[in-house]
Formats: structure tokens, C-alpha cells, sequence
């Protein structure tokens, strides 16, 4: 009976970790309650290593099937280059990231990671070349320190430090009394809202993938800590395949190619300079924008 015991408990051990591992996952994006949606294919592959480029072909995506969210979305993010998605709350941003994560599967069309369908690569490969700042961050209940370490387990205290410096966190983890072994709390509530949004930068920077994914990550900061950090996540998304998922248009003024989305739709696309030129929804926001940055300034 020991016998059989022993290796029964190792394997309880084993899957309780593995269960850890994809609950954490599964944490930091709130997905609780909505379950692991996909499966691995028998057959998925790796990806390849270096950069990778993201394609869009047709998607569209339904979470209940009595109403489709997105409508033939089409895109494509050659490796190397970034392009932003804005759009009004509820256009349907956030879940493209979440497609391109393969949280879900698409409803028809398909998502291309390095030309390989997202179907057919495997979910940890997929995830292990994804860096993304969500819209929420949730932190676990441990130090700051973890917090950001867990973006790439192991990594030198140097790379923690450069990481922390890139997201503006390292003055202010520097002040407190415990420094980077401050507790975050439950879900991180001793933090404010910037600076949980700051962690997850760090995490996302020291992970150092070939695709990073901000989702307005910058939206609970005053915008001088936003213009701070804008300059850093310019500079981690250069040579690296970037979406930049923003409220603010101020902050995707330079990315190569902006999406407009209205009702899971793609409305509009270009760059700055040509959308302004185009007169459509893009400049009509960026007009109102620019009056409400006026208005807060006097
Ligand atoms: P955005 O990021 O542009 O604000 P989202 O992609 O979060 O928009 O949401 C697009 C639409 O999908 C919204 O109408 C939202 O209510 C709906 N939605 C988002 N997540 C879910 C979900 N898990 N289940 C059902 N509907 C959802
Ligand atoms: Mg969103």
C-alpha cells in the first residue's frame, strides 16, 4: 500500500503545482469564473525563435452567441513594429489582446503569431513569446519584489532594479520602509491603482518577450507619470512586435499603424498624421481630446 502511495502523492503534489501555475495565470487576468475556454491541439508546435509578427484574417469573436463583439477584424503587426487600437469603451479592444493570448478561440477567421495559427501553436509557447499589461492588474498577495519577478522567475536583482527604473516604480519602492519586500496585500490594494499599473509594466519589461501588449497601461497615471513612462514603453516596443491598446491619443501619436474601433468594427486606419488628414472619427477625437487637455490646463 506504501508503494502505491508514494508515487500517488507525488503526482498529487505535481498536479497541485501545475493547477497553481495556470490559476496564477488565469489571476492576473481575472478569468476566474469564466473557465480555460481552449486546448491544446494533439499536434501544436513551438514557435520559432526571434521576432514574430501578429495577423488578424477575418476575426470574429462572439463570448455569448446572441451577440457577436467583433466583425471581420483584419491586421497585421509586422514583426518588429507597433500599432494601436483605440476606440471608445466597449468597442471590443481588450478583446482582441485576449484573442491574441488565445483565451478564447475566434468565432470565424483566424490569428497568425509568427504565420503559424494561434490554434496550432502550443498555449504555453504562445504565452511564454506574450508580454501583456492588462487593463486591471491584479497582483499576488507577496513582496513587490515577487510581484515583478514573476514576469521572468530567476531574473538577477540588476535586471529587477533596470526593470523597476524602466516602469518609474524604483523611487517610489526605494521610499518605503521595506522596499522591495513590501507586502502588496489581497489582490495588491495597498497599492494605488498607478502604481499597481507600474508593477505590471516592470513585470512585462523584465519578461522581455518578442510581443508585448499594453491595454491602456498607463490609464491610472497622472500624465506626467505617463509621459515618463511613455518614453520607456517606446523604447522596449522598438524592434519588438507591439500593440499598444490606448484611451489617451496622445500616447499612440507614433506608433506605425492606428486601428480605430467602433462596435467591433475597424473604422479607420493610418497613421497619426493621415487619420488627422482624413477627417473622420479619429480626428473628431483627437479634437476633443485636445480641448479637454485645454480645458484641465487652465
Ligand atoms: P474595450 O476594451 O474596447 O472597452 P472589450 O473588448 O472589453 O472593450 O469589450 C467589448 C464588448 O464585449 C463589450 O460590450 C463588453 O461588454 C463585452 N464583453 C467583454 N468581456 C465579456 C465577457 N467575458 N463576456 C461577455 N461579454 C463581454
Ligand atoms: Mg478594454
Amino acid at each position: 500500500l506504501i508503494q502505491l502511495y508514494i508515487p500517488l502523492n507525488f503526482l498529487g503534489v505535481m498536479y497541485r503545482e501545475i493547477r497553481q501555475a495556470l490559476t496564477d495565470i488565469e489571476r492576473m487576468f481575472g478569468l476566474l469564473k469564466t473557465g480555460r475556454e481552449v486546448e491544446d491541439r494533439p499536434d501544436a508546435t513551438e514557435l520559432p525563435a526571434g521576432a514574430l509578427s501578429v495577423r488578424f484574417d477575418r476575426v470574429d469573436f462572439h463570448y455569448d452567441p446572441k451577440r457577436q463583439i467583433l466583425h471581420g477584424v483584419s491586421f497585421e503587426v509586422p514583426a518588429g513594429k507597433t500599432i494601436a487600437i483605440v476606440g471608445h469603451s466597449g468597442s471590443g479592444k481588450s478583446t482582441v489582446a485576449r484573442l491574441l493570448y488565445r483565451f478564447y478561440d475566434v468565432s470565424g477567421g483566424a490569428v497568425y503569431v509568427g504565420d503559424l495559427d494561434t490554434r496550432a501553436i502550443k498555449q504555453d509557447a504562445l504565452r511564454r513569446a506574450i508580454g501583456i499589461v492588462p487593463q486591471d492588474t491584479v497582483l499576488f498577495n507577496d513582496t513587490i519584489r515577487y510581484n515583478i519577478e514573476y514576469g521572468r522567475p530567476g531574473a538577477s536583482e540588476e535586471e529587477i532594479l533596470a526593470a523597476a527604473r524602466a516602469a518609474q516604480l524604483h523611487d517610489f519602492v526605494a521610499h518605503l520602509p521595506d522596499g522591495y519586500q513590501t507586502r502588496v496585500g489581497e489582490r495588491g490594494l495597498k497599492l494605488s491603482g498607478g502604481e499597481k499599473q507600474r508593477v505590471a509594466i516592470a513585470r512585462a519589461l523584465l519578461k522581455n518577450p518578442p510581443i508585448l501588449i499594453f491595454d491602456e497601461a498607463t490609464s491610472a497615471l497622472d500624465s506626467k507619470t505617463e509621459k515618463a513612462i511613455q518614453s520607456q514603453i517606446e523604447a522596449a516596443a522598438r524592434g519588438r512586435t507591439a500593440i499598444v491598446i490606448a484611451h489617451r491619443l496622445s500616447t499612440v501619436m507614433n506608433a506605425d499603424e492606428i486601428l480605430v474601433l467602433d462596435g467591433g468594427r475597424i473604422v479607420e486606419r493610418g497613421a497619426h498624421a493621415s487619420l488627422l488628414s482624413q477627417n473622420g472619427p479619429y480626428a473628431a477625437m483627437w479634437a476633443l481630446q485636445q480641448q479637454e487637455a485645454l480645458e484641465t490646463n487652465t
